[in-house]
């Protein structure tokens, strides 16, 4: 292998190592900047429903544990409240079945850098087997047993054959690295003066396609050796209604306006040279429901028993909406609990406060503008395998 070959690890390895919503509580952490997203897993608790009554129950005498493993967790406590209730779900199939429940495990996943830490402070406490049934009902109880998983979902994580049902949400549009030619000043895809996909050249709106592709290839070709034969998989993510790659919708306003215009304030204003800027670019891409489909089709190990995209709606929850500054501040709040840790990584906490300050200025002399417009769509996949 020449050394292309090795660049291509060394640059995916730290997408890796780097990645992480921002941890802690604090007024930019996810924890505290995720309600929007606990609120559009809500309304899709009856697509979850359909996947989990898809799934077959194991009924010999001494089954294994059934695991449920939730990939791309983060440090809020949306992943518990979604393991919460396939737990009970599940639980209640095996009753109405009148077969005695098996154990339950669920594996928390994210990259190394996630904050779990705090994730785990906000596991509820596990009650004691005696008790554990009577105890399913119960809020503010865990009726099983966890672990954290670090690694990357676009590899194995888990043995073959060991898993009941993964779930993930609001994760897979993540990219496992920027395409490398979008970065590369002699590349004919190089995203000059541009940070995100959002109104690029067609040759760029390529390169992130073919990543996504690639990488959620991988996703698939991973998780159907770890499924158990009867196992299923509930993915959502960020997409687009758009066959336009270079029209991201939501994630398009939230990376390819406001965001946009603060670098540019920063390019402007000297305080960041315009290749600097240029050599940042955010590693996300929302998929149409094509480009998905594509993939799942082309792997061929699952059985597509729902695809849709769905409506979320505003990743944004504020209390009094007709307050502009509010609106700002929940906005640039809202694109640096995500993008913070990646653009601290670029230019420096210093830097990145002038630019988060500058996106809230922005999105605040915008702000009916952003609460209208600043939708979210998601692809919503509920995946089987036999
Ligand atoms: N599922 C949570 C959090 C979504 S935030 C919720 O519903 O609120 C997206 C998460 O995906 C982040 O924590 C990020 O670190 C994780 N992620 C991104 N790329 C990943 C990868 N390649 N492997 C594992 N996790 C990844």
């Amino acid at each position: 292998m020449g050394s292309k070959g090795d660049n291509v690890a060394v640059c995916n390895m730290k997408l890796e190592r780097l990645l992480s919503m921002k941890g802690g509580k604090g007024q930019d952490s996810y924890a505290n900047n995720s309600q929007a997203q606990a609120m559009h897993a809500r309304s899709m608790l009856h697509l979850l429903e359909e996947t989990l009554d898809n799934v077959h129950l194991n009924s010999s005498a001494n089954p294994s544990p059934f695991t449920a493993v939730d990939l791309g967790c983060s440090s809020g406590a949306n992943t518990i409240h979604i393991i919460d209730f396939i737990v009970k779900h599940i639980s209640k199939r095996f009753d109405t079945a009148g077969i005695d429940p098996p154990e339950f495990t669920a594996f928390f996943s994210d990259l190394p850098n996630n904050d779990f830490n705090t994730l785990f402070q906000l596991l509820p406490p596990l009650v004691s087997n005696s008790c554990m049934e009577e105890c399913l009902a119960a809020d503010g109880n865990r009726s099983y047993f966890v672990a954290g998983v670090p690694g990357s979902f676009y590899r194995r994580l888990f043995p073959a054959r060991t898993i009941d049902i993964f779930h993930s949400a609001f994760s897979l549009h993540w990219l496992s690295q920027v395409p490398e030619s979008v970065t590369d000043r002699r590349s004919a895809a190089y995203n000059r003066g541009k940070v995100f996909i959002h109104g690029a050249g067609e040759k760029i709106a390529t390169a992130y396609k073919r990543q996504f592709q690639a990488d959620l290839a991988g996703f698939l070709r991973a998780r159907a050796a770890e499924v158990k034969r009867g196992g299923a998989m509930f993915l959502v993510c960020l997409g687009r209604t758009s066959v336009d790659p270079t029209d991201q919708g939501g994630a398009g306003l939230l990376f390819g306006t406001h965001f946009q215009d603060a670098w540019d304030d920063l390019v402007s204003e000297s305080l960041v040279a315009a290749e600097k800027r240029d050599g940042f670019n955010i590693p996300v891409y929302a998929p149409s429901l094509q480009d998905f489909k594509e993939v799942v089709e082309a792997d061929g190990s699952f059985t597509i028993e729902k695809l849709v995209v769905y409506k979320g709606g505003s990743p944004l929850v504020v209390s009094e909406p007709d307050d502009a500054s509010e609106v700002g501040r929940a906005f640039a709040s809202s694109c640096r609990s995500v993008a913070g840790v990646l653009v601290e990584a670029h230019i420096g906490e210093e830097l990145s406060n002038e630019l988060f300050s500058r996106v809230e200025r922005r999105a605040t002399s915008h702000a009916k503008d952003v609460l209208v417009n600043l939708q979210f769509f998601h692809i919503v996949a509920s995946l089987s395998f036999t």
